[in-house]
């Protein structure tokens, strides 16, 4: 009997302790972390330097109210800023708080612009969270089901396709911003393209829009550089992170640069928990051992190990569609629902998470060394192997 509300098809295994890349069940099975809490063990488990910082601020001060000036705050803050080319940041304590927060300050950036109902270009298969204005954003519709009617205010397209975002900025004068993951992770793992985060800038330059880069998930290190849209050399009006951030402490952020930064003004929006010194000591004992383990350049080495591999063992055998990543964040995309293989990766001691039904998804932890990345491979590609070589069981093939 659980009294836990039943919102989760939960795996029955429970981690008791971590260490690295590694975690350990109750039994004491040793397993092999490929997915890090869903892109969160930034530093992997027990990381020294963080268990140190968290045990250090809550020796001294866990919460104080944003009532008050906060000095750890403040410094996560400005590192925050130097690292992402932006001027400011609002701290809240989940992804979809973080894309709350930007959907907030794109309307009333509209509203000071004349715009009475201001609107959000948003994309296909996106993923922004779970409160009413997030799902709506999102899009899926199994996670919009039931939870009807819906946010108002958003325009959707196809992602990586410029053309569509051109069409609506032609025809609607509503718009304020466009919301976009560089990489789409709950979506199956899908690249923007360089070019269209390119175009999509000069769009919004073009349009007075704000350019709204979620990065909860892809960024923060992950794919060689602190923010993908690093990559392709552009400078968003507003970056929203979460997940990594304090690798593992609850804690999300909204970063503005430029007129972005100074729309929210003293009680426009706020949070009692966002920015507490305890996360915020986490977050920068974080973006501390990114930096000083040389942490970002391991993603882009370990990633290049593990999507090559996949690659090379797999792209283009029968029933594989595409073997595709950035870094350590990557996919591999099958034919056929393939949510079994959790079951049996973690049977063999891995940790794997299958996204939209047949995208197997790995985001390990930063710390992951090529030689447990080899043995990832190891571990991975003979399942999905025997998975291709086996017939669809009756009830994949009727879904
Ligand atoms: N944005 C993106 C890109 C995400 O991947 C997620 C979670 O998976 C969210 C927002 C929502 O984050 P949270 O679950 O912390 O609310």
């Amino acid at each position: 009997m659980s009294y836990s509300m039943n919102t989760y098809t939960r795996i029955p295994v429970a981690f008791t302790r971590g260490e690295g890349v590694w975690v350990w069940d109750e039994s004491g099975k040793k397993y092999l972390d490929a997915l890090a809490g869903i892109a969160v063990n930034t530093l992997g488990h027990a990381h020294p330097k963080l268990t140190r910082a968290i045990a250090a601020q809550s020796a001294r001060l866990i919460h104080a109210s944003n009532l008050y000036r906060i000095a750890e705050q403040e410094r996560l803050a400005e590192k925050l800023a130097v690292i992402s080319g932006t001027d400011a940041v609002f701290f809240c304590n989940s992804g979809c708080e973080a894309n709350e927060a930007a959907i907030k300050l794109a309307r009333l950036h509209g509203h000071s612009r004349g715009v009475d109902s201001p609107a959000i270009v948003v994309m296909d298969k996106a993923f922004h969270g779970r409160t009413l204005a997030t799902l709506s954003a999102t899009g899926n519709p199994k996670v919009q089901a039931g939870f009807e009617p819906l946010v108002p205010g958003f325009v959707r397209v196809p992602f990586n396709d410029i053309e569509a975002v051109r069409r609506v900025a032609a025809e609607d004068k509503s718009v304020v911003a466009v919301l976009v993951e560089p990489i789409q992770g709950e979506g199956g793992i899908n690249l923007s393209t360089m070019q269209y985060l390119r175009d999509l800038r000069a769009l919004c330059d073009r349009q007075g829009w704000f350019l709204m880069v979620d990065e909860v998930q892809c960024g923060l290190g992950r794919t060689g550089k602190w923010f993908v849209y690093q990559h392709a050399r552009i400078e968003p009006d507003v970056v929203l992170l979460a997940k990594g951030l304090a690798s593992g402490v609850p804690i999300g952020a909204c970063l503005a640069r430029g007129a972005a930064a100074a729309v929210f003004k003293p009680g426009t929006h706020g949070s009692t928990f966002g920015g507490n010194p305890l996360a915020c000591a986490a977050g920068l004992a974080t973006l501390e051992a990114i930096e000083q383990e040389g942490l970002m350049g391991n993603a882009a080495r370990v990633g290049a190990v593990l999507l090559d591999g996949l690659r090379d063992a797999l792209a283009g055998r029968p029933g594989v569609v595409e073997v595709r990543g950035h870094g350590l964040m990557i996919g591999v995309e099958l034919a056929r629902p393939c949510g079994e293989l959790v079951a049996q990766a973690l049977e063999a001691g891995l940790l794997i998470n299958v996204t939209m039904d047949n995208v197997i998804r790995l985001l390990p932890p930063l710390v992951m060394t090529e030689a447990e990345a080899r043995q990832v491979l190891s571990i991975l590609v003979p399942l999905v192997r025997a998975f291709l070589e086996k017939a669809p069981s009756a009830v994949a093939a009727r879904a």
